[in-house]
């Protein structure tokens, strides 16, 4: 079986190209999967331009994607508009979200092409693009067993679940999780003791043979940023470790962030993560890298 993972954007909050940026990457939010030759992809930010042009040079059979949204924030779906298969009249995009309306969707993406925001009409583009259902927060497409988990997050967001063959990916981005803590206080007060995540949290990520998760902030900057949807990385890492996840791509990098930033956040996380003994893998999701599961 062949579960293959591409970062296309990394980045949180806006685009952030530049010297500064160039390891990590400056792309929004976009995560493709190829599973046994069935495309996935996880948002549709500033790296889903990229990602459709590669798909537009591709010979072969037209495109078909599966395209789940966190949420509908704008550094999640502004890709859109510019994926250039979305143009053609051979494509079929599902297009999907936890929403008890499955016209919602189609409304939000359509919204951002409005004529105040965009040139050319959400109507005007050529490929069938369908509305998926997740009603109940979970379905079954082509084989890959698919659940969603509700996030804290100003308006909510979700987080996916893709199994098949007894691989486990799973992409939680846009997930304030610090304010769920069982134990916020003391964490705040001394950053060094491990963090009480629900269950239901560690559930739902666990045993992840992948789970790409946002760790936007710091320890340090997070009691500023309290209350705008972002988490500690290493609120990521100590979930990680008490989920039994085997990788754990630190995602959603702060626009603030250079690249040298990053590292030593990735550097502290992985110290964290050895220092409870566990065998869990602490990286920082790169614009371009590829993850075979
Ligand atoms: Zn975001
Ligand atoms: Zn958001």
């Amino acid at each position: 079986m062949d579960f293959l993972v591409r970062f296309w954007g990394t980045r949180g909050s806006i685009p952030t190209p530049g010297h500064a940026t160039k390891r990590f990457g400056g792309n929004t939010s976009c995560v493709e999967l190829l599973i046994d030759g069935v495309l996935m992809i996880c948002d549709g930010g500033s790296g889903l331009r990229e990602l459709g042009l590669r798909l537009t040079e591709q010979k072969g059979a037209p495109v078909e994607a599966h395209m789940f949204f966190s949420h509908m924030h704008w550094d999640h779906i502004q890709g859109f508009p510019f994926f250039v298969p979305a143009y053609s009249e051979k494509t079929r995009l599902h297009v999907y979200e936890v929403a008890k309306d499955r016209q919602h969707i189609k409304d939000m993406l359509h919204g951002q092409m409005s004529s105040d925001y965009f040139p050319v009409r959400f109507s005007d583009l050529g490929a069938q693009i369908l509305s998926g259902n997740l009603t109940h927060g979970t379905a079954c497409i082509d084989g890959v067993t698919v659940k969603s988990f509700e996030q804290h997050h100003p308006g909510r967001s979700y987080a996916y679940s893709f199994e098949k063959g007894g691989k486990k990916f799973v992409y939680a981005t846009d997930n304030e999780i610090d304010l769920t803590l069982q134990n916020r206080e003391a964490s705040l007060l001394d950053p060094a003791i491990p963090r009480q995540v629900p269950d239901a949290f560690l559930e739902f990520i666990s045993n992840a043979d992948l789970l790409v998760a946002d760790g936007q902030y710091t320890d340090e900057e997070y009691p500023q940023k309290s209350g705008w949807g972002h988490a500690r990385a290493n609120t990521v890492v100590d979930a990680a470790v008490a989920a039994n996840v085997k990788q754990c791509a630190i995602y959603h990098h702060d626009p603030m962030h250079s690249d040298s930033v990053v590292d030593s956040i990735i550097t502290r996380a992985q110290k964290r993560a050895n220092a409870r003994g566990s065998s869990t893998t602490v990286f920082g999701a790169r614009e371009g890298m590829t993850l075979k599961l």
